[in-house]
């Protein structure tokens, strides 16, 4: 066996696979690019979204352990976070979220994402920014707990983001190789905390997928940030999986430019974008990732940045990864434009 056919490790089935692959009706012919979406919001309903993929291979991670709780966090509207409480439902297990939010001690009424993680039963404890910052701690703190009470607890980190949870995305390279018939195309994607990246990464080298390649649009942190992040994770898995793949940080394209006022902070001219697209694609991005990435694609796009977007190397392929319940906090910002 060649090391780059290293088998997967053990899913548990949560998500709605292959999602589909469509051409995009309008901004494809506007962009000038043979533009596709990836629906991966189509993992499922409430269950949906690009955490779904990462899951799978996570709780199946979790049960080998034979843990009963499993523990993550992320910010208060966090999707990852919401789907880690439904899919733990789905598997029996317990959930503990520990939410970031500005003030613990007055902490936002449950909406959206929040609501649905509790109303999944997941336990919500809330974190300052500090204490956030300061997580690896908490999160210590919190199994010792568990483990007093009698529990077995599984910590699974911000975004499903390491080794274990990269499987899903190296897998839906496969799934997408499928459907495009091995065909050139560059992966546009949003950047969070970069586990998708390192799938993607690892999944197109993994497949020696000629002409393939990926672009990651930042919604947080900068470039180096997010090729340090995105490399070390992938040297991980590849690790622990004797994958022998090398990604570079170098390797890892990264813009950074259309990141806005800050993460889960979006601009008018973002908010406009997602109603064009709402209107013309019948397609919901989110203010907080793939708004922000569809917005930056069709910016450098229309600024003539072909070598940036790749458009003369064959299909583009925007990752659609979901995040329609956050929206929904922002009906505020969007009702003037609607
Ligand atoms: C988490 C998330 C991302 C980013 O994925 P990472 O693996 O964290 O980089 C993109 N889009 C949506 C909707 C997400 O919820």
């Amino acid at each position: 066996m060649t090391p780059a056919a290293a088998a997967p490790p053990p899913r548990v089935p949560l998500a709605r696979l292959p999602t589909p692959l469509e051409p995009s009706r309008v901004f494809g012919a506007r962009l000038g690019l043979s533009l596709w979406w990836k629906r991966d919001d189509l993992t499922g309903s409430e269950l949906t979204g690009n955490k779904v993929r990462k899951l799978e291979y996570l709780l199946a991670d979790a049960e080998a352990e034979e843990a009963d709780t499993v523990v993550t966090c992320g910010g208060e509207q966090s999707n990852h976070c919401r789907a880690t409480a439904l899919a733990a439902a789905r598997r029996g297990l317990r959930c503990v979220l520990l939410l970031r939010v500005p003030d613990p001690g007055a902490p936002p009424p449950l909406a959206a994402n929040s609501l649905l993680g509790r109303l999944a039963g997941a336990e919500i404890r809330y974190l300052s920014v500090d204490e956030y910052r300061r997580r690896a701690e908490i999160f210590r703190a919190v199994v010792e707990e568990l483990r007093v009470r009698g529990r077995r607890p599984y910590i699974i980190p911000e975004g499903g983001s390491n080794a274990v949870g990269a499987w899903g995305y190296i897998q839906a390279m496969a799934e997408l190789h499928t459907q495009l018939g091995g065909r050139p195309v560059t992966v546009v994607y949003a950047a969070g905390s970069g586990g998708t990246g390192a799938g993607i990464e690892l999944g197109i080298r993994r497949l020696r997928w000629a002409g393939a390649r990926a672009l990651g649009f930042a919604v947080c942190d900068d470039r180096a940030t997010f090729q340090r992040q995105i490399a070390a994770i992938a040297a991980e898995a590849s690790a622990r999986f004797g994958l022998d793949i090398d990604v570079q940080e170098s390797d890892v394209d990264i813009i950074d430019s259309y990141i806005g006022p800050g993460y889960a902070q979006t601009t008018p001219e973002m908010l406009a974008m997602i109603v064009d697209v709402a209107r013309s694609e019948g397609i919901v991005l989110d203010p907080v990732y793939t708004g922000k990435a569809f917005f930056g694609l069709c910016r450098e796009q229309t600024l003539g940045n072909a070598a940036v977007v790749g458009s003369s190397a064959g299909d583009v392929v925007f990752l659609h990864t979901g995040g329609i319940f956050g929206l929904l906090p922002f009906a505020d910002r969007l009702r003037p434009l609607l």
